[in-house]
């Protein structure tokens, strides 16, 4: 692929090493081309509506200490879907999923990818803060579910990518360790959905080292994705 400045910046940040023969035909490249930007149109009154509705939602403790819910950021009618555990103290303080330090990193990835943060949408199995940034507990999760399941259901993604071991083992309704769920397609039931599994950027923050494992699972979802159209 013909990486542009930003992409080979990016991947750079990412500890990522850009090695492109020269006068290589592109399908011979390393690198797979940037994801497709999203074609689809959203209920944008029904997304509206469940935005309305979750942020009056008392169902489970976790309403009583947040600042606001954390409901999504990007476009809701992109073809990629990221999809992480739990608001942040910055999130809840911001209402938007991956800010702060997690976010910038994020965002590099998806430069990596050739994506801009429109380009997909970001939700989190939890919408409101678990206090002291703990992980969400299984009844948690399985108040809010009918709101992620229904985000899922409006936001009709042609892939998914489960940021974290909350988010994977919450999703796909197991409990494998997260490396043993990276480089495998999964697969969400409704709709039909493949899922592929990844580092958090928190994680990859306090171990770089994992940074280059995680952009090998971002290029096995692009593969994945291509696969798709
Ligand atoms: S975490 Fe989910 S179920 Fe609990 S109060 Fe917030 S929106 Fe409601």
């Amino acid at each position: 692929m013909n990486l542009s400045e930003r992409q080979r910046q990016c991947l750079e940040l990412l500890d990522i090493d850009v090695w492109v023969r020269r006068n290589l035909p592109p399908e011979r490249q390393a690198n797979p081309a940037p994801a497709t930007l999203p074609a689809k149109v959203i209920d944008e009154p029904a997304w509206q509506a469940l935005r309305a509705e979750v942020a009056a939602c008392t169902r489970c403790a976790l309403h009583r200490g947040r600042t606001q819910t954390v409901f999504s950021a990007g476009n809701p009618a992109a073809e990629w879907l990221l999809i992480g555990e739990a608001p942040g103290k910055e999130e809840d303080r911001q209402g938007e999923p991956f800010v702060g330090r997690a976010g910038k990193l994020l965002n590099s990835m998806l430069a990596a990818m050739g994506l801009r943060r429109d380009d997909v949408c970001i939700i989190n199995i939890l919408k409101c803060r678990p206090p002291d940034n703990r992980d969400p507990k299984p009844e948690e999760a399985l108040t809010c579910e009918p709101y992620l399941k229904r985000q899922i259901a409006l936001i009709r993604p042609k892939i998914i990518l489960a940021l974290g071991r909350i988010a994977a083992q919450n999703l796909l309704q197991v409990e494998t360790p997260i490396g043993r769920m990276r480089g495998q397609v999964y697969e969400y039931p409704d709709p039909r959905t493949p899922v592929i599994v990844s580092y958090h950027p928190a994680y990859l923050l306090r171990k770089p080292s994992e940074k280059r494992r995680s952009w090998e699972d971002l290029k096995f979802a692009m593969r994945v994705f291509r696969e798709q159209s």
